[in-house]
């Protein structure tokens, strides 16, 4: 009876698990008085039993019971904690179950005198063996039962913990890691603690329980991080994607090895199954493991990806553009006009609308020292202007081969720097001025350069390699 109230308390939720307990608390002790006075009736067996709970019930108004408690944790099982008017109900039904019991034995072995007094020896016996019966049989069912959630909730422990370590770094917010950590720690503790003295039957369900929570809470937190981080993967390959179709078209037919360009197809291709293996829609009803597999996957392709376009465009370079100082892009004299902004002072040219600003401040420090305009006679040239420019039969090319000048690019002017050419006042201030706005004279151009050009001056946002 114990053993269930003990149980009972530790498996049944409070409502029902602490009004059970007050209840075969109360018959407990009406069967014990019947046992040490046989002769007592039902009724006052019953009697005494609620008047002892209520008493003891009634001593915690004093605050007595509080200090003994805490001396003797065992204590609490005969004494309970704290004072609650509706036990007292609880213990009457509980009283009223035991004086029932007893008449009901009464009743069914009803003996004569004679044989009560053959019997009463027997019962002295009985007195001292069916008690300590009693305690053993619960002693053991209430051990056993510590015993079983003590190992539940070390094993829950170590599954906490590898949460707690696989999870590092991929939650979304990471306040649920030092939430599980903390419990950990709690659990721990109840662990650590003496069973029956400080550790009471129920304690480490109870925090195995919130053990539980808490990893399922981490275990929420690291599915959205894992989401979130396949969303980004996929939003990252797209632009990877768009360039590597771009390559692939622009070499159509221009001599870069086929070899290269199959081998940026397959990697097309292998992206794309991946993109539709992952998507969104899939991911949603997956596992954690399976999310994070799927951003590193998407990463891996873009890092293959990106490296097969490389390995094209390096490719088209070394057929397309003679010079290391010049690199082929697919855009070169493609870009879109929304991209370009015409130079303010010379309209007929332009550069990439990013590079205005700079341009201009520029030319206003130009103007303010020579007191004119910097006279620039290109800027972005187009595709067809650069086959047009461009002379292979000439072994001094003035123009770079089409593709490989970054006047496609809009990210070089051609300024009218004069006869005196490297010697000019013109090309000296540059020299000195230009780079704070972001213009730049490149070696190769220089005096002891492959192709002199003084006037030829780009934007140190050319791309000088992939
Ligand atoms: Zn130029």
């Amino acid at each position: 009876m114990v053993v269930t109230g003990l149980v009972g308390r530790a498996t049944l939720p409070e409502a029902v698990g602490a009004p059970l307990g007050d209840c075969l608390y109360a018959t407990l002790v009406a069967l014990v008085v019947a046992l040490v006075r046989p002769r007592t009736t039902p009724v006052v067996a019953a009697g005494v039993a609620l008047a002892a709970c209520a008493a003891i019930e009634l001593s915690h108004l004093t605050g007595a019971p509080a200090p003994l408690i805490e001396r003797f944790p065992l204590v609490r099982f005969v004494l309970g904690t704290t004072f609650g008017a509706p036990d007292l109900a609880w213990y009457a039904l509980g009283a009223a179950v035991g004086g029932a019991l007893l008449h009901l034995t009464v009743r069914a072995t009803g003996r004569s005198p004679g044989q009560e007094r053959l019997a009463r020896g027997r019962r002295g016996r009985a007195l001292v063996v069916l008690p300590l019966t009693f305690l053993v049989a619960a002693g053991g069912a209430v051990g056993w039962f510590m015993w079983t959630e003590a190992n539940d909730l070390t094993a829950q422990v170590a599954v906490a913990r590898s949460a707690l370590d696989g999870s590092e770094g991929r939650v979304v917010d990471d306040r649920v890691r030092t939430t599980l950590a903390g419990t950990i720690d709690d659990a721990r503790a109840v662990l650590a603690e003496t069973p029956i003295l400080a550790r009471l039957p129920g304690d480490a369900t109870r925090a195995r329980e919130g053990l539980a929570r808490a990893v399922a809470a981490v275990d929420r937190s690291r599915l959205e991080f894992a989401l979130a981080a396949a969303g980004d993967a996929r939003d990252e390959l797209g632009p990877v994607v768009g360039r590597a179709e771009q390559v692939l078209a622009a070499t159509e037919g221009l001599g870069a090895g086929e070899s290269v360009r199959s081998a940026l197809r397959a990697a097309l291709e292998s992206t794309r199954g991946e993109v539709a293996a992952t998507a969104p829609e899939r991911l949603d009803e997956a596992e954690v493991a399976e999310v994070e597999r799927a951003s590193a996957s998407l990463a891996a392709r873009r890092a293959d990806l990106g490296r097969a376009t490389t390995d094209l465009m390096t490719a088209q370079d070394a057929v397309t553009c003679p010079f290391p100082d010049q690199l082929w892009f697919p855009e070169a004299g493609t870009l879109d006009p929304a991209d370009l902004a015409p130079i303010p002072w010379a309209p007929q040219h332009s550069v990439r609308a990013d590079l205005i600003g700079g341009l201009e401040a520029l030319n206003d420090a130009y103007r303010a020292h020579f007191g004119r305009d910097l006279p620039v006679n290109s800027g972005y040239r187009t595709y067809d202007e650069q086959v047009a420019v461009y002379n292979p039969a000439d072994p001094n090319p003035l123009a770079a081969p089409p593709g490989c000048s970054n006047h496609g690019l809009g990210t070089a002017i051609d300024v009218s720097v004069g006869p005196e050419g490297f010697g000019s006042p013109r090309y000296v201030w540059l020299k000195a001025n230009a780079e704070q706005f972001g213009w730049v004279h490149p070696d190769w151009a220089g005096p002891d350069g492959r192709l002199p050009e003084p006037w030829h001056w780009q934007s140190v946002e050319t791309p000088v390699e992939y």
